[in-house]
């Protein structure tokens, strides 16, 4: 049997936690590439207009795989309890890959995350293992172990981003899920330009989400959704190590409208970049207006510094 892993969405949140645990299962399983202009146009194709970029250019990526595995691995994501709700997209992205391919023939492996439900991630993995042919004990085995795949990949990604804050560089912060900003179209052009500019980018997304949770409340304490309330305590936990920030967004994204709006209102004390990102535009707009920023935050330091 051989699982197909589509390169978007929550696969840059679980990629060690999926692999680790197939690894350990023996499973085989096929990821699809890295996002192209081909993997976009694709998803483009079968997606509504009203959708995000994001979930878009998921729909390309499990249209790669159909044909090339016998299920394609498609989890649904409800809420994680008190830690907040997820945006709607995670709830209905099976279904929508379900009827979108309806007449492909496509077969869908899935877990669901709901913690209000006593829906928990261990118990999900426990039945996939048990749909997978494996026994409880060793998927119990494969889940401990992923689970720990899962946190030592963080602690490093944790250590790298440590080490850049201590640069003596003009350090952006960006503010992006981390499906936007690991995307080899969306968000690693971003990332490619202010390296070649000298800046230094950090991640929000790697922030440490337990405490980024807790310091998200210092901004705003209305927010729903877990994965933007971590990326808003990434500013809470960074904002006096960093020179400016950036947020980037996918065309169309709804929870990043209001959350955007609210840490452009009530965070005063650090220049902010908005970019949204439609996927269609070549990089000389956005590289002209990334260049602006910078050169605004190098004027404000060298008039602070006299
Ligand atoms: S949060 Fe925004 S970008 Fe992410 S899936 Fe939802 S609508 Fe799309």
């Amino acid at each position: 049997m051989k699982i197909g892993i589509p390169k978007g969405l929550l696969y840059y949140r679980y990629s060690y936690l999926w692999k680790t645990f197939f690894d350990e299962l023996d499973i085989e399983y096929i990821i699809s590439p890295d996002t192209n202009k081909a993997i976009m146009d694709k998803g483009l194709g079968y997606a509504i207009d009203e959708a995000c970029l994001s979930s878009k250019i998921y729909l390309g990526h499990v249209e790669y795989l159909i044909g090339k595995c016998d299920y394609i691995l498609v989890p649904r994501i409800s809420n994680y309890g008190s830690e907040g709700t997820v945006c709607t997209k995670f709830q209905a992205i099976y279904d929508i890959v379900q009827n979108t391919f309806r007449d492909r023939g496509i077969k869908l492996l899935h877990y669901n995350i709901d913690y209000k439900n006593l829906e928990i991630e261990m118990n999900a993995f426990l039945k996939m293992g048990k749909f997978l042919g494996k026994r409880k004990s060793a998927a119990m085995r494969a889940y401990y172990l992923a689970k720990q795949a899962e946190k030592t990949a963080r602690i490093m990604d944790e250590k790298h981003q440590e080490q850049l804050l201590n640069e003596d560089k003009i350090k952006i912060l960006l503010f992006a899920h981390d499906y936007n900003i690991f995307d080899k179209h969306i968000g690693k052009p971003i990332i490619d330009y202010l390296n070649e500019m000298g800046a230094v980018p950090i991640i929000g997304d790697l922030a440490d989400k337990k405490s980024a949770l807790a310091k998200s409340v210092e901004i705003s304490d209305t927010l729903p959704w877990k994965y933007s309330k971590e990326l808003v305590g990434s500013i809470a936990l960074y904002r006096e190590r960093v020179d400016g920030i950036i947020l980037i967004s996918s065309f169309n994204c709804g929870p990043d409208s209001l959350v955007n709006e609210i840490i452009i209102r009530r965070v005063k004390n650090k220049p902010i970049l908005n970019l949204t990102v439609d996927g269609q535009e070549g990089s000389a707009g956005m590289e002209t207006r990334l260049e602006s920023f910078l050169d605004i935050i190098k004027f404000k330091k060298d008039d602070y510094r006299g």
